[in-house]
This record gives C-alpha cells, sequence and structure tokens, in this order.
C-alpha cells in the first residue's frame, strides 16, 4: 500500500496559528518528521504519531527520509515552519517524491501562515498592495544572484519582505540590503522589523530607511520595508491603494 506525504506548515508559531487542516494532518500521521524545534511545538496530545526530529540544516535527508517512510505506505508529515511552500520544505519533499519514480507516495501541500502575512498583521497592512519577498540568505543561493535580485527589487516601489536577513557569520546581505534600499528610496520610508512573531518574546520594531541601519536583526527576525504607497498612523503602517492624503 502507498502512503502518503503530507507537507505542513505550522504558522509563526504559535498553535492557535496552527490552520485546521494541518492539525488534522498531524492528529491523523503514523510518523512526523521535522526539525527538532519544530516538533517541540506541537504536544503529543494533537499529533501521537512516532516522531523523528532532525537538527537544522538536513533539510535534504529529512525530506528524503519522509519520502521514503510514506513510499513503505505510511502516512507522513513532513514539518515546516510558516508556509512549507515559502523558504520550507515543499520543493524538496516533491523533488525527493518523484525521485522515487514508481514508488513515490502521493504528495500533499498544506498552507500555513508565513512569516510576512504574520509579521504584517503585528505592524498593520503593510502589505496591502503589491509586495515581494526575498530570502537574503546565501547559502543556497550565489551571492551575483542575490545581489541582482536585491538590487532590482530595493529599486522598484513595491513593499519588500526580507526572510533570514542575517545570522551572526552572515551580515554582508543585510549590509547590502541597507544600502541599496537607502540609495533608491527616500529616508523616511517605514520599515519594521517583527522578531519572533506569535511566538514567546515577540518584539516588534519601528523604523525608516534612514535609519535602519540601527536595527538588530537575525535569523528570527523578519523585515518589511514600506513603498511610496506606505504610510505610518501612529503606531500602524498602511499601504494605501489609493494615493495617501496630505
Ligand atoms: N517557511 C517559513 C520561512 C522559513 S525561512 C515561512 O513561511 O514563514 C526562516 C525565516 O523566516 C527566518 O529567518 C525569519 O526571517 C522568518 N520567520 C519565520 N518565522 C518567523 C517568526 N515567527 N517571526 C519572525 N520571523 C520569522
Amino acid at each position: 500500500m502507498k502512503g502518503r506525504l503530507a507537507v505542513v506548515g505550522l504558522g509563526p508559531g504559535a498553535l492557535d496559528q496552527l490552520p485546521a487542516a494541518v492539525a488534522t494532518e498531524l492528529a491523523g500521521a503514523d510518523h512526523l518528521v521535522g526539525y527538532r524545534s519544530y516538533l517541540d511545538q506541537v504536544p503529543a496530545e494533537l499529533a501521537p504519531g512516532r516522531r523523528e526530529p532532525y537538527e537544522l540544516g538536513e533539510e535534504r535527508r529529512r525530506a528524503r527520509r519522509a519520502a521514503e517512510a510514506a513510499a513503505e505506505g505510511q502516512r507522513v508529515a513532513l514539518l515546516s515552519s510558516g508556509d512549507p511552500g515559502i523558504y520550507g520544505m515543499a520543493a524538496l519533499a516533491i523533488e525527493e517524491a518523484a525521485g522515487l519514480g514508481e514508488r513515490g507516495p502521493e504528495v500533499a501541500v498544506f498552507p500555513g501562515v508565513t512569516a510576512a502575512t504574520a509579521a504584517a498583521s503585528l505592524v498593520g497592512a503593510p502589505l496591502a498592495v503589491d509586495f515581494a519577498c526575498l530570502s537574503l540568505s546565501d547559502l543556497l543561493v550565489p551571492w551575483p544572484e542575490l545581489a541582482a535580485r536585491l538590487e532590482a527589487l530595493c529599486a522598484a516601489d513595491v513593499a519588500l519582505v526580507l526572510y533570514n536577513p542575517a545570522s551572526r557569520a552572515r551580515r554582508r546581505p543585510w549590509e547590502w540590503a541597507v544600502a541599496s534600499l537607502q540609495r533608491h528610496r527616500p529616508q523616511p520610508t517605514p520599515v519594521a522589523a517583527v522578531r519572533r512573531a506569535y511566538r514567546a518574546g515577540q518584539s516588534v520594531r519601528l523604523a525608516d530607511v534612514g535609519s535602519m541601519d540601527e536595527l538588530e536583526v537575525d535569523m528570527e527576525t523578519v523585515v518589511i520595508v514600506g513603498s511610496s504607497r506606505t504610510v505610518r498612523r501612529g503606531e500602524w503602517l498602511v499601504s494605501l491603494r489609493d494615493e495617501a492624503p496630505p
């Protein structure tokens, strides 16, 4: 019997942000595969299946293992944070399942609340009109390719969401992004840095393009940069469809 590989998005962290369809998959899974801290987010009562935790950076192995287990006939849930299709596990899972050929399991992808929309909700509605997402991690994308995209998007007048802004060892893309934004966008353009959205220790900091180099960012932070349509209303950021009133 062929099993099934469900790639599920856990959302930003809090269990009440878990989609009901994901909760149903987690409850019915024989086998749960995921990064250790994602598995720890899900109490055993909600997901009684056997757990196989992995450490950071083992994405390909995790996806292969999940596809194999599903090919052997199990119902497998492969966990991703946020949305599994956005810098998550879905692409690798589909590849690994396809790589098994005839033996390959059925795959289903279950969306979750991604960091962009989770963070946006905490600062208002900065993504209400066009926006773009960019990951500043140059681990999997060659730096020249990332730099070209960064430059083009900083110059385009759209709101920008920066995932994976910087780690302790990797600050260059962030410094580049800041310099490029300061070159291309008006200095008062609003910026928000949201850390640990919907998790313990959540923090929201507002700044502007001119002062964004003072923001501390890490791998638990997502940064939202406004466009010329983004205005600050007290503690809220709003991107307006029509011209902002004076
Ligand atoms: N699949 C995930 C993204 C994984 S990439 C999603 O859809 O959200 C990991 C990056 O996402 C982190 O470096 C950070 O920039 C962002 N991120 C994920 N969860 C977050 C949270 N709760 N608060 C702030 N940023 C978060």
